[in-house]
């Protein structure tokens, strides 16, 4: 029981409660989301947020960190053994934060940044005109081809050889299929730029070595640590050490995204995220973890079959990876009442632009929803096609009080056949 809490801040004490019981009562399915174990949860609720620790293991412009340097080696040292990378650093505060270190590493204002078009499937720190990296760089953005809505890899090294990048990026926000890292580091290397490949979504499906790895090709792989990498919300920099296009130079490539990051970016790290990190890596170190990875991938076959059943259509037929990118078109309804419909049955999604989208942004024609929460709690396939009914069943018929009523009891007693942190209570 968390007396305190409730006794000093009673407002939100509720408020916090409230949460719970939505994330408990409800179905989780943003594709970006997932839900840590009680460890993570444990190591973030602790006095390390207290303290200040600038700098890195061994090196701090603060006394009194032999305990904090004791926790983010063992970070990195697991974040490494992980992925098989050279290089880790797990302080970025964010996924955004990571990669605007890394671009900060890898190029200088200004510089040219290929990477994938938002309406497409990229992110907002891939060129996004509202975002630092649209601001900061001259962004040039490959998208997906209109027939197979699938990455074209011939039109990437067109654009490439064209407009020379000092950085091309590989990686999405919304997008269903496996990306060809291979062909990507030689079209980098063909262009002379850097290959930075940005694994925020699917970092715990390469983990899991049941997904393509990148760590191999990319000079730089930037990742959150909070999507189906199930660890606190964070980011980290995986790299290589020496820098490919500048061996000779004073500084490696590892020296350089550690500057960048501290103190280029950020001050003081975030300890007590970085200790949920270390137990979130340490748990994605165990077999356990694989199995996990397995049904992410089954479930979300399962829920694209079980949609594609109900007339939905699937943006390139299907997915192999932890999302599923679904057009609302054949049902005449807007992503944004899908959504919001959805949400009153506690079925959580998001809606979102599907290539060569028709619609506006704020109201585009899809509907992203994945997988790693669902997966977490012990849902197994046939209950993901008892998913996909459900929200065909409100999709169709978004404005029946009665059908609502009815899915919404259904939602309810799915949730409760697998509970999330049963002991935890505020
Ligand atoms: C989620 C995501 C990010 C940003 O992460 P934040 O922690 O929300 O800043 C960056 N890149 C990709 C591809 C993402 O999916």
């Amino acid at each position: 029981m968390q007396t305190h809490l409730k006794n000093t801040d009673p407002e939100i004490a509720d408020a916090i409660r409230a949460e719970l019981a939505r994330q408990r009562d409800g179905l989780e399915l943003i594709a970006s989301e997932n839900i840590v174990s009680q460890a993570v949860l444990e190591a973030l609720g602790t006095p390390l947020t207290n303290k200040y620790s600038e700098g890195y293991p061994g090196r701090r412009y603060y006394g009194g960190n032999a305990h904090i340097d004791v926790i983010e080696t063992a970070a990195i040292e697991r974040a490494k053994k992980l992925f098989g990378a050279e290089h880790a650093n797990v302080q970025p505060h964010a996924g955004s934060s990571a990669n605007m270190e890394a671009y900060f590493a890898l190029a200088e204002l200004g510089d040219t940044i290929m990477a994938m078009d938002l309406s497409h499937g990229g992110h907002l720190t891939h060129g996004s005109s509202v975002n630092f990296s649209g601001k900061f760089y001259r962004i040039v953005s490959y998208g997906v081809r209109r027939d197979t809505e699938r990455i074209d890899m011939d039109e990437v090294r067109q654009i490439a050889l064209r407009e020379r990048p000092k950085v091309l990026v590989a990686g999405f926000t919304a997008y269903s299929r496996h990306l060809d890292f291979a062909m990507f580091r030689a079209i980098a290397e063909e262009c002379g730029a850097y290959l930075m490949v940005d694994m925020a979504h699917f970092a715990g499906l390469v983990a899991a070595r049941v997904h393509p790895d990148p760590i191999p090709y990319a000079d730089v792989v930037t990742t959150t640590t909070h999507k189906t990498l199930r660890g606190p919300r964070g980011a980290m920099i995986l790299s290589k050490i020496t820098d490919r296009l500048r061996p000779s130079d004073k500084k490696n490539l590892a020296q350089r995204i550690d500057s960048a990051v501290f103190p280029g970016m950020q001050g003081g790290p975030l300890e007590h995220c970085i200790a949920a990190k270390a137990v979130a890596f340490k748990e994605a170190l165990a077999p356990s973890f694989v199995e996990y990875q397995k049904c992410v991938l089954a479930n979300a076959r399962a829920l694209a079959d079980g949609l594609t059943a109900e007339g939905l259509r699937i943006v390139t037929g299907g997915t192999d990876n932890h999302l599923v990118l679904v057009d609302l078109t054949p049902l005449g309804i807007g992503g944004k009442t899908a959504e919001t419909v959805l949400d009153e049955v506690g079925i959580c999604t998001n809606k979102n632009m599907i290539p060569y989208d028709p619609r506006k942004p704020t109201d585009p024609s899809g509907l992203r929803i994945g997988t790693p929460a669902l997966t977490t709690r012990g849902f197994d396939e046939r209950e993901m096609r008892t998913v996909a009914s459900l929200i065909a069943r409100v999709l169709k018929s978004p404005d029946d009080a009665a059908v609502k009523h009815a899915v919404d009891g259904e939602v309810r007693e799915l949730a409760a056949l697998h509970p999330i942190y049963p002991e935890f209570e505020i």
